[in-house]
């Protein structure tokens, strides 16, 4: 493990923000992390970088998890059960379990980011959330010195949310993911909730769809809808879908004809965020370097040169626009460095 000084993070991130961290370690095996220089604080662990909003220089540690690793640990009658290193590209470990004839994963392709972060927020696309395919996974514990494993139980895994940022660990740098155990069921079938998803394959004239194609309906479906960090930075979904209880979104569909709601198991309702900052006149609009992207107003966009204060104005006048029209709060989902 090499400590490095000054190091710059805007490659190191999707949003491509300019900025530096004063200290810098790349972790490609657990056992480095028990190294004493790792002790110091402000400590941030960094993964794949595609949900962060950097605010300029960081004066303290960046731990950057880059463990590899992946294989099949074992099976029983029911499931196989896969482990993954933290720093393995999530999309290229969902592709390769799809490759060995395991399935379970195919709703979740083409998320940015690695295995290590994805237990942190729960990812989730199309119908499917990780905690669905989740057995446990290991961590280092900064503050106690030693390594954890815990099972989904113990993650108390919520919409985009678990115990790692109920506890604010992914905040204050507490805790590294080092590895994922995932439990993919043998008994698979289709899931084709998402509207896009089942009219992408209908398209395709595929009636008995298989995981491969699957996977490949929503690659397509994102290379279509979503930019290419690689030329458009950006961090994915930028807020959260805010959820109000019915009485509520009774009334905001009845003053707005056309609000897409989604009732959910408590009995309140899910609306989209990306349709709320649509009518509030931010699909395709700037406020200098950053703008909600034009074909998908969910998405926060560095159009180039934007610094993080730059994110932050934006983001304000997004959530004022909408809070002015629907009375609606939207909060962020990427972290704030
Ligand atoms: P969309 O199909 O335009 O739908 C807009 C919103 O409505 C989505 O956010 C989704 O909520 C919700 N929705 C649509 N169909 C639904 C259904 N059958 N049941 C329940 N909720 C439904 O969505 P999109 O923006 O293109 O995104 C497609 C999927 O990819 C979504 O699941 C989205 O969350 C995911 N995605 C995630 C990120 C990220 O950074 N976290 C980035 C891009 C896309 P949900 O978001 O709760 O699914």
């Amino acid at each position: 493990m090499i400590l490095r000084h000054g190091v710059d993070l805007a490659a190191r991130h999707t949003l491509a923000l300019p900025g530096r961290a004063a200290r810098f370690a790349s972790i490609d095996d657990a056992a480095q992390l028990t190294a004493p220089e790792l002790r110091e604080t402000p400590r941030f662990v960094l993964g794949g970088g595609s949900n962060l909003v950097l605010n300029g220089d960081f004066d303290g540690l960046v731990v950057h998890m880059a463990i590899p690793g992946r294989r099949l640990l074992t099976e029983d009658a029911d499931a196989w059960y896969v482990a993954a290193g933290a720093g393995e590209n999530w999309h290229d470990f969902v592709q390769w379990t799809l490759a060995q004839g395991w399935p379970g994963l195919e709703n979740l392709s083409l998320i940015p980011g690695t295995v290590g972060a994805a237990p942190i927020q729960n990812i989730g696309a199309y119908g499917l959330e990780i905690a669905e395919r989740f057995h446990s996974l290991t961590a280092w514990d900064f503050e106690k010195q030693a390594f954890f494993t815990v099972d989904r139980d113990a993650c108390r895994f919520a919409y985009r949310d678990s115990m790692f940022k109920q506890e604010g660990w992914h905040l204050n740098g507490r805790v590294a993911i080092t590895a994922v155990v995932f439990r993919l069921p043998k008994a698979w079938t289709a899931n084709l909730r998402y509207a896009d998803v089942a009219q992408e394959l209908a398209a395709q004239r595929i009636a008995a769809p298989t995981p491969r194609d699957i996977a490949d309906a929503i690659v397509a479906i994102r290379r279509r809808k979503l930019p290419d960090p690689a030329t458009t930075p950006n961090a994915g979904s930028f807020f959260h879908n805010p959820v109000v209880d019915a009485a509520r979104a009774a009334a905001l569909a009845a003053a707005h004809p056309g609000l897409p709601r989604y009732p959910q198991a408590d009995g309140r309702v899910k609306l989209a965020a990306g349709w709320l900052i649509e009518q509030a006149g931010w699909k395709g609009r700037n406020l200098g370097p950053v703008g909600m992207y034009e074909k998908q107003a969910l998405v926060l966009v560095n159009c180039g040169g934007a610094t993080g204060a730059d994110v932050r104005r934006t983001m304000a006048a997004v959530q004022a626009a909408v809070r002015d029209k629907f009375a609606v709060d939207l909060t962020p989902e990427p972290i704030f460095l």
